[in-house]
């Protein structure tokens, strides 16, 4: 099928609730993608931030062969090695002792409210304006933009929003009803926003005199997109509890919660359960995608050639008075515009280029940790000419 058949079928038959970009994709190798026509782009979406090793990873679509053949699902009423395996390995790499498994960043931070209340015996959870952290009924309520709550309403109870950075507006809200304080590290969808110097480390003291813990909802910074496996480690605040998903199985669908030990020891029997959680597949898909993230050393290459893309897009900053701000850390960088960017998306697409635009006017460059520094260099010299036109 070519571009123009497959947009006419999912206009037929599939619910309309993406506003998707004209291109239908075949192929992907490390961060390229080739459409249906045989087009090749360079991938700065990557999934939104999912594909951290890259599409097509011989380790992970290997691993993901030979474990399809062997067994795909159990059941949690089981055990697999696979499981043990991929918790382990996961507390190894992070400030956390304990983990549970699921399918979705939703999903994981809906496993986090649950956690957080059955620990505290408390109702109540703290999150931040502009925030996003999934789609289902909780986790719009959590999420800290009205968009994506309008007509679904009645939301969950328990919920509250202050501004993001604001360490005293924490303080005020707490009462002696608080579970958690529910953050990003760095707000994703809300534009790339930067939490203030000592912000996190204020936020977990303040939690920590009331008895409150701290969530990071980690599902777009972890796995190296920050510089280090997780934007705890990069801004060295540990939480409480760190959700997970997106890049976790290098593009293989999983969510994932970890918590301290006696965090994490709040759940028990019977308490919370995934069908699929931690299914041997996703598993399996796991540890081969964060083994590669260790082996090919692809943390300091985030740190390095984050750098590299950063610096560039500084100077385009310098160069064009419509860029009103460039900011980020490691692979998570966004280019702010003082005009709405869907445009430039296609301006962008026209020249070979996959960026998004988040909270209007934010490109968002999130690219698959393994792009080269040649790579880097055609998307800036990309964006360098699509900024010259519209400046023209
Ligand atoms: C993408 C995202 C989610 C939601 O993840 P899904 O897998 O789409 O449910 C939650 N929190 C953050 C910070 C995200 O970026």
């Amino acid at each position: 099928m070519n571009t123009e058949e497959i947009i006419a079928l999912d206009k037929e038959y599939v619910m309309q609730t993406y506003g998707r970009q004209p291109l239908a994709l075949k192929e992907g190798k490390g961060a390229v993608v080739w459409d249906v026509e045989g087009r090749p782009y360079i991938d700065c979406v990557a999934g939104i931030a999912v594909n951290n090793v890259g599409h097509a990873h011989p380790n992970v679509a290997e691993a993901i062969s030979k474990q399809a053949h062997k067994l795909i699902h159990t059941s949690n009423i089981y055990y697999t090695e696979e499981q043990v395996r991929l918790a382990e390995l996961l507390v190894k790499v992070s400030p956390h002792q304990k983990a549970f498994f699921c399918n979705s960043g939703a999903e994981a931070n809906e496993g986090a409210i649950k956690l957080a209340r059955k620990y505290t015996g408390k109702g109540e959870i703290i999150a931040m304006e502009n925030s996003f952290h999934g789609r289902t009924i909780t986790t719009i309520t959590a999420t800290g933009q009205h968009k994506y709550k309008k007509n679904f309403g009645p939301l969950t109870p328990g919920f509250k929003h202050v501004p993001f950075g604001d360490v005293e507006a924490v303080a005020e809200a707490i009462t002696d009803e608080t579970a958690a304080v529910l953050v990003e590290p760095i707000q994703g969808e809300g534009g790339i926003i930067i939490p203030p110097e000592g912000y996190l480390e204020e936020l977990k003291k303040v939690c920590h005199e009331n008895g409150v813990l701290l969530i990071f909802d980690e599902v777009q910074t972890g796995f190296g997109r920050t510089g280090e496996m997780f934007a705890s480690q990069t801004f060295k605040v540990a939480p409480d509890i760190t959700t997970l998903a997106k890049a976790i199985a290098g593009g293989f669908p999983m969510g994932a919660v970890l918590a301290s030990e006696e965090v994490g020891n709040a759940f028990e029997p019977g308490d919370h359960a995934a069908t699929f959680g931690g299914g041997p597949l996703a598993c399996a898909a796991a540890l081969a995608s964060i083994q590669t993230i260790l082996d090919e050393g692809l943390l300091a290459q985030s740190r390095s050639h984050g750098e590299c893309f950063k610096t560039q897009l500084k100077d385009l900053f310098q160069e064009y008075g419509m860029v009103e701000d460039v900011r980020g850390k490691g692979m998570m960088l966004g280019m702010e515009m003082g005009m709405p960017c869907a445009n430039m998306v296609d301006e962008m697409r026209h020249q070979g280029v996959l960026v998004n635009c988040t909270a209007g006017n934010v490109l968002r460059f999130v690219p698959p940790l393994v792009i080269t520094t040649e790579q880097i260099n055609e998307v800036t010299d990309s964006l360098d000419e699509v900024l010259r036109r519209i400046a023209d």
